[in-house]
């Protein structure tokens, strides 16, 4: 890694979803001379169809709530730069981060804040029919399915938005889960339940994902209304996520046992000057846009006490 021409900061925040921006929210009133690094500014939250535990909003497009975090954290005076970050490595007291494009730059401390990715069912034809039929984004393709069938995987609260959301625009949404009781809010579950083109299939998982150009059918592994699959335009996989912990772990952060970084209740990892914060942690059991926006301010914190115990 070429560390010639890098800048030196007092802290680089790794990712912009609701913990690392919160976080930057946090460091700007602390006066920490710092930099945001996010490939795709917004996280994961900015993929929710309709907010509405976030205090302070009723209801409210996870896209435009993102929005609004990433312009306070810049009216504040952020710095974000929206490219990826390849590698970092521990350089004497501080670290020195590798980005995209060759350029690479110094920090004294890291928030790790790099949220999770969505897992995939992993079964015939979805690498296939990905983005031609099979999506994991109800929020960015929902439209695109007006008057048509859908169909969507999951039980917790991505897939009972996710079914909302397209219960809109399709004619019939087919929402399969693999339990007969779901996981997500009850809030969501009673708007579900009193969704007329919902049709909920329960303890059924999917199988295989068939089709020509574009999606046509799925297949079940058991019989739902006497017939092993369905007919459907598109298929919307909804069943959670995992943590993005490459960086991490190339780095030297202890992990736990399902892979999030192991953190204290101030959020230091076991690097010295390394925090992490939101979903990527061991610590958000309740993964919420709240307890990941907390978790970067905690962090921030850490972060602020660290800082100054050093000079
Ligand atoms: P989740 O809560 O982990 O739920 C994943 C669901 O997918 C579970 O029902 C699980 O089944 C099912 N599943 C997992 N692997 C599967 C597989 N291979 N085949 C079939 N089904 C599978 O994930 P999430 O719904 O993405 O939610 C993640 C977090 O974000 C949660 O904390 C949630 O509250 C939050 N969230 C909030 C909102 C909101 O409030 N607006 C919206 C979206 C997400 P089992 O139930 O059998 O495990």
């Amino acid at each position: 890694m070429a560390d010639n021409q890098s800048k030196i900061y007092d802290l680089v925040i790794v990712g912009a979803g609701s913990a690392g921006l919160a976080a930057s929210i946090y460091a700007s009133r602390y006066k920490i001379n710092h930099l945001v690094v996010a490939h795709k500014p917004g996280g994961q939250a900015a993929w929710g169809h309709l907010i509405e535990n976030y205090p302070g909003y009723q209801s409210i497009a996870g896209q435009e709530l993102m929005d609004k975090f990433i312009e306070q954290a810049k009216n504040l005076g952020a710095e974000i730069k929206p490219v990826e970050v390849l590698e970092i490595i521990k350089q004497g007291q501080g670290f020195l981060i590798a980005l995209r494009g060759e350029e690479t730059i110094q920090t004294r401390s890291l928030i790790l804040a790099l949220g999770t990715e969505h897992k995939i069912l992993n079964i015939p034809g979805e690498k296939e029919f990905w983005a031609k039929g099979v999506s994991y984004c109800a929020t960015c393709d929902a439209p695109l399915y007006k008057n048509r069938t859908v169909a969507v995987v999951g039980g917790g609260d991505s897939a009972l938005t996710a079914a909302l959301l397209l219960a809109s625009y399709a004619t019939k949404v087919y929402l399969i889960h693999r339990r007969d009781v779901y996981r997500g809010q009850a809030a969501w579950e009673e708007k579900v339940m009193a969704t007329p083109n919902i049709e909920k299939i329960f303890s059924t998982n999917l199988v295989v994902i068939r089709g020509d150009q574009v999606v046509r059918e799925i297949a079940l592994d058991k019989p739902y209304q006497g017939a092993m699959s369905l007919k459907v335009d598109g298929l919307f996989v909804e069943i959670g996520s995992a943590p993005s912990t490459y960086l991490a772990q190339k780095l030297g952060a202890a992990l736990d046992d399902q892979e999030y970084i192991k953190v204290d209740q101030n959020c230091q990892t076991n690097i010295a000057g390394v925090f992490a914060a939101g979903d990527v942690t061991n610590q958000t059991r309740l993964k919420q846009i709240l307890t990941a926006a907390s978790q970067g301010a905690m962090a921030t914190y850490g972060v602020y006490q660290y800082l100054n115990k050093k000079s």
